[in-house]
Parts: C-alpha cells; sequence; structure tokens
C-alpha cells in the first residue's frame, strides 16, 4: 500500500529546502543510509506554506547519525534524536521509531503505558512504514527523499492533504490514549492548515478531553505556548472551547470565557496577539499568561478586599495565590513569573494621576507592557475608555503639557 508521487505530480523543488536539511540527506545517503525529509515541513511544502523547520528521518542510529557529522550532538532520554548544525541552522535528525514492545511479550520490559494508556516511552527503532504508523496525522506521516524528489506514503497522507483532511493514524481513542498531547495537536493544526478534522477523529475528541489532566505539565505548557503564539490562537482557543478542550488547561479558562468581562477581554487580546505575530512583532509569554490569568487574578482580589483587606495587600496576595495554581496544572516555568507579576503589579499605579507619580511610572523598564495591558483592560470594559484615553494623551504629550495635566499633589 506504499505510494510513490513522483516530482511531477507533487511540485515540490529543492530551493524550497533549505541547503541544510539538503546536505544532511545528501550525506547519509551516501554513508549508505535512507534519509528524508519527514513531517509537519513536507506537508507543509505541499501546502504551498513556508516550513518552520526541517526533520529528517534515517535508518542510521543516533551514533552513527553523529558519527557522520561533525558538528551535532545527541539529545533526549526519553527520545533520543540527533541535532545536526550547519551556520546558524539547526535540523532534528531522528532513527525511524517501531511501536514498543508489548507488555505480554516482553514482560521484563519496563511498563510501557500507564493505567489511562498514555505512551510512557517510545524509543525502539523500527521499519519506515513503522515510524510513518507512529505519527499522530496522516498528513504528518509523508517521507520525502530530496534526492530522487519522491514522496513516500504509506497511509494516504498525500490525497488527505489534497482534500484538507486530518485524519488520525490508526485507532482514534487508542491513539489519543497513548498521547493526549494529540487532542490540542489535532485542533491547533487544523486551524492552522485550514484543515477539517475527519468526523471518526473528531468523534471521540470531547469523551477524552479530562485525559489532558494526565498529561506532564511541562509538555501541556509547551503545547499551549506553541497554540497561542501561532497566529492563530484566537481561532485555536474558540475552537478548543467548541470541543470541549479548554476545561483545566488554565484552570477556570471555561469560567473566565462565560463572563462577558473576561471573554471580551481575553477575545480582544488574543486578536491583537495574533496581529503581532503575523506583523513579525515579538510576544511575549510572560504577556500572554497576564491576560490569560488576569481575571482569576481580579475575581480573587476582589473577594479578598471584600472581606476587608486593603487593596494592595489583597492584590499581591491573589496574584501569588493564582500563580502558585497554575505552577501545579500547567507549569508555567517561573522565569515568567516576574514579568507576569510586574504586569499586574502596575495595574493599580495607573490610577494614581497625581504629582510625579506618572512620570515615575514611565520610567519604569516594565511600563510598555503594563500600558498595552491597561489599555486591553479598557477596550474590553472593565475600565473606563476616558482612563485609556488620558493616558494616550499624557503619552503623546510633551514635558510642559504633561505637567498641566497633573493636578498638584496635596
Ligand atoms: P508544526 O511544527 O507546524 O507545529 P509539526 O507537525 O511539524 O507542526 P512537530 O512538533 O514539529 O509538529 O513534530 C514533527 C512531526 O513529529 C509531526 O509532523 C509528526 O509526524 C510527529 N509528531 C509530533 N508530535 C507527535 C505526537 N504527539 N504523536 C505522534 N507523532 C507526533
Ligand atoms: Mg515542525
Amino acid at each position: 500500500k506504499l505510494s510513490i508521487i513522483t516530482s511531477k505530480h507533487h511540485g515540490i523543488r529543492s530551493n524550497q529546502i533549505t541547503s541544510c536539511a539538503l546536505k544532511i540527506a545528501l550525506n547519509l545517503q551516501q554513508a549508505g543510509f535512507s534519509a528524508y525529509l519527514v513531517g509537519g515541513a513536507v506537508r507543509d511544502l505541499l501546502l504551498g506554506l513556508v516550513p518552520k523547520d526541517f526533520d529528517v528521518a534515517t535508518n542510521a542510529t543516533p551514533e552513527e547519525v553523529h558519527k557522520i557529522f561533525r558538528r551535532s550532538r545527541i539529545i533526549g532520554r526519553r527520545f533520543r534524536l540527533v541535532h545536526v548544525m550547519c551556520g546558524a541552522e539547526t535540523v532534528e535528525v531522528s532513527t525511524f521509531r517501531g511501536p514498543s514492545p508489548d507488555e505480554d511479550e516482553n514482560p521484563a520490559s519496563k511498563k510501557s503505558i500507564d493505567q489511562h494508556g498514555r505512551l510512557l516511552h517510545d524509543n525502539v527503532f523500527g521499519s519506515q512504514e513503522e515510524d510513518a504508523m507512529r505519527r499522530d496525522f496522516t498528513v504528518n506521516a509523508l517521507f520525502y527523499d530530496p534526492v530522487k524528489e519522491e514522496i513516500l506514503d504509506y497511509l494516504n497522507g498525500y490525497e488527505d492533504i489534497k482534500a484538507k483532511r486530518m485524519r488520525i493514524i490508526g485507532d482514534p481513542v487508542q491513539r489519543f490514549r497513548e498521547d493526549p498531547i494529540r487532542l490540542l495537536r489535532a485542533v491547533r493544526l487544523a486551524i492552522k492548515l485550514d484543515m477539517q478534522i475527519d468526523a471518526e477523529t473528531a468523534k471521540p475528541i470531547g469523551d477524552l478531553a479530562p485525559l489532558l489532566q494526565n498529561v506532564p505539565p511541562s509538555r501541556l505548557f509547551d503545547e499551549m505556548l506553541k497554540l497561542l503564539l501561532s497566529g492563530h490562537a484566537l481561532a485555536c482557543v474558540v475552537e478548543l472551547r467548541m470541543r470541549g478542550l479548554h476545561h483545566g488547561l488554565l484552570p477556570m479558562l471555561d469560567v473566565i470565557l462565560e463572563q462577558p468581562l473576561g471573554e471580551r477581554f481575553i477575545t480582544i487580546a488574543l486578536k491583537n496577539t495574533d496581529e503581532r505575530i503575523r506583523q513579525n512583532k515579538p510576544v511575549s509569554p510572560g504577556f500572554l499568561f497576564a491576560i490569560l490569568l488576569w481575571h482569576e487574578v481580579l475575581s480573587y482580589w476582589n473577594s479578598l478586599q471584600a472581606s476587608g483587606e486593603k487593596p494592595l495587600p489583597a492584590l499581591f496576595e491573589a496574584m501569588n495565590h493564582i500563580l502558585s495554581l497554575q505552577h501545579k496544572k500547567l507549569a508555567i516555568p517561573r522565569r515568567f513569573d516576574a514579568v507576569i507579576q510586574e504586569i499586574w503589579a502596575m495595574q493599580p499605579r495607573f490610577e494614581a494621576r497625581v504629582g510625579r507619580k506618572p512620570f515615575r511610572l514611565l520610567t519604569h523598564p516594565r511600563f510598555r507592557a503594563a500600558y498595552d495591558f491597561m489599555l486591553l483592560r479598557c477596550e474590553s470594559g472593565e475600565l473606563s475608555t476616558e482612563f485609556g484615553e488620558w493616558w494616550k494623551a499624557f503619552l503623546s504629550a510633551d514635558n510642559a503639557e504633561r505637567e498641566k495635566m497633573l493636578p498638584k499633589q496635596t
């Protein structure tokens, strides 16, 4: 059932592939191994998109690959692969993987799945066809031989790409159980590639959503970040919600989205983020998570104030509370904490429009992020628009005008 698609049909040309990836495939083949471009890059080329990066799959072991390329290193423990560097570019070279050994056949081997069916290790080498089968979606399982300029397709991925259809490989329930991150990948890739998720694949997604609770938080964080920085964050979050996958991703994302103010805030913010990404402007993950968690901080802050705490101590307590919840669930790396906390902590300072205070605020190294954040709060209706207008005017004014805008402190 292997089908081979020749260059006449697929239309991929070598000049669309980085010289680094080409060179690596060529060198491996010259050393007597097979070597193919694989996965997202082949898919993106067929769709007329520019691949983010090129991955190579080979029958050479990581050690053999490492020996061929002087500038390379073996990485990963669970899943060993080789990073080959040329110039500024790094290409990931992985050895064909096969199915994990069955516990019954090999009782001595470590347990390969947990009680929910999640795959714990998958580091067994296999054939090229087995390597295609262990991938997630058929559109991600094509191999491209840049020397022969042929695509090798074991699973009808080529047809699915042409039909813009995302189909999981094998039994949907089993494959989602093996790795629940695939639930999120299905949504993110369908949006990014403008494809329909095939009905069979889509059917169990909602029911399996709770499996995401069982995924290591660091992987959940990586995938969430990919999704949020994809340039289609808003569409992805809407789709996650529609498929019931948003529960437990960020605790209470569901609750926030159900309050009109919270929903408006996140919608506007994600729309802005998508716009910035399309213009190749930087987006800081800290800023994004400050946004996604703000309405949780806000409601906790309000409840603390209602029970008599002073505003500022209450804000700091709410910030710490919400962030520490997040560390357990989503493992937002602690290096983002400082940014998130500064953005939140500066919010009350925008309200002090007297004396030197606004001038001091301007000099804060994180002023811009906190200011953008405050404008989003205005735009979403949480703060009055007049408030944001005042700050916009203050920013565009010269110093003399700024002095006039401020009542003297008494
Ligand atoms: P993009 O890079 O645009 O996010 P991608 O499909 O290239 O999409 P990668 O994470 O770069 O995503 O993965 C490369 C390839 O590895 C995929 O195309 C797929 O074949 C395989 N793969 C990635 N994640 C999984 C997974 N969770 N289960 C099975 N195969 C996967
Ligand atoms: Mg990729």
